[in-house]
């Protein structure tokens, strides 16, 4: 950590500074820098716990800390990639598929053996949707339980399924393999501890206009409270921020490159039309994404949410063949 310290601060208040990180840092190590302090802290006190504190003394004007100092978790880096539930030491991109919710039961079986056998590695598996409008379908809730139960026998994949409630956590982990949590959530911390502590593996989405670091200590929180699979996923920030990417792959390769971490792309969300969709699939997976979350349906038409960018089967499988092998263009 870098403390600039205030151009009007004389020789004695900085020496009363100094004495005084030591006094609120106990074990830290203090070293004159360029226009201040560089403070390196010690266990058990974190950048963390630390900012507010240093932030508050008289003398100081700023403080910078890093993301790895802030998120030491996260920003580990020297992890090896995982095998289960999710393949991401295979060489080639991870590509979870499905509709936006479990729905009809009929079609989600048959899309779910038909996404199979188009390359899938896991399904999408919704029964609970966070919908801006409380008049939108809001998913099956528990009676769609029965019906992931049954895809996942069916097929052998593992379900990813978004948890929006910390009262769902142990009953959607009990069946599903991936708690997904979502954009909106990504700042919902007791979520998160939830999630974490549910001994699934789980997938962190970037919440909308979240910035590199927030995301960073959102993920910190699920690997501080015990999540031993961890997957980040970008899916943009939303339609209507002009002149903004759809879909951040700069950010995405920064959170990939900071962590060590697999990070999937969503398509879906940011896109106009499913033929959209498969045009953002394809870019992301050529700058790097480990796979992707990507919304797909033998019948998108049918879907009650989200049926615009679901893209069909078909394209799915174009996806899936061209992008088999990491280095496909
Ligand atoms: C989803 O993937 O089902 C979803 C709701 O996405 P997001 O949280 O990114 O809006
Ligand atoms: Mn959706």
């Amino acid at each position: 950590m870098k403390i600039t310290i205030d151009g009007r601060a004389g020789a004695a208040a900085l020496a009363a500074l100094r004495s005084r990180l030591t006094g609120v840092l106990p074990g830290c190590r203090v070293s004159a820098a360029r226009g201040g302090f560089s403070v390196e802290v010690r266990p058990p006190v974190s950048a963390g716990a630390a900012l507010p504190v240093l932030e508050n003394l008289p003398g100081v004007a700023s403080v910078s800390v890093s993301d790895a100092e802030l998120c030491p978790l996260a920003c580990a880096r020297d992890r090896k990639p995982f095998s289960r539930p999710l393949n991401f030491s295979a060489g080639r991109p991870v590509l979870i598929a499905g509709p936006c919710a479990v729905e009809d039961e009929r079609l989600y079986l048959d899309t779910a053996l038909a996404l199979k056998a188009a390359g899938a590695d896991a399904l999408r598996a919704a029964l609970f949707k966070p919908r801006s409008s409380p008049y939108s379908f809001q998913g099956l809730g528990w009676a769609g339980l029965r019906i992931a139960e049954r895809a996942r026998k069916l097929t052998g994949l593992p379900l990813v399924t978004e948890a929006v409630d910390t009262r769902h956590v142990a009953r959607l982990a009990r069946v599903c393999d991936v708690l997904q949590i979502g954009a909106r959530n990504m700042r919902n911390y007791e979520l998160l501890k939830e999630a974490a502590a549910s001994g699934r593996a789980v997938l962190l989405k970037r919440g909308m206009r979240a910035t590199l670091r927030e995301w960073l200590l959102s993920a910190e929180y699920l690997l501080k409270y015990g999540a031993k699979e961890l997957v980040l996923c970008e899916r943009g920030d939303g339609p209507g921020v002009p002149g903004a990417p759809p879909l951040d792959l700069k950010l995405l390769a920064a959170a990939g490159k900071a962590t060590g971490l697999p990070v999937l792309a969503d398509p879906s969300h940011v896109a106009r039309d499913r033929e959209e969709a498969a045009v953002l699939a394809a870019a992301a997976l050529r700058a790097g994404a480990d796979g992707l979350l990507i919304e797909a349906s033998l019948d998108p038409l049918l879907a009650r949410v989200d049926g615009r960018h679901t893209v069909t089967v078909d394209a799915f499988r174009a996806i899936a063949e061209r992008f088999r092998c990491r280095k496909a263009r």
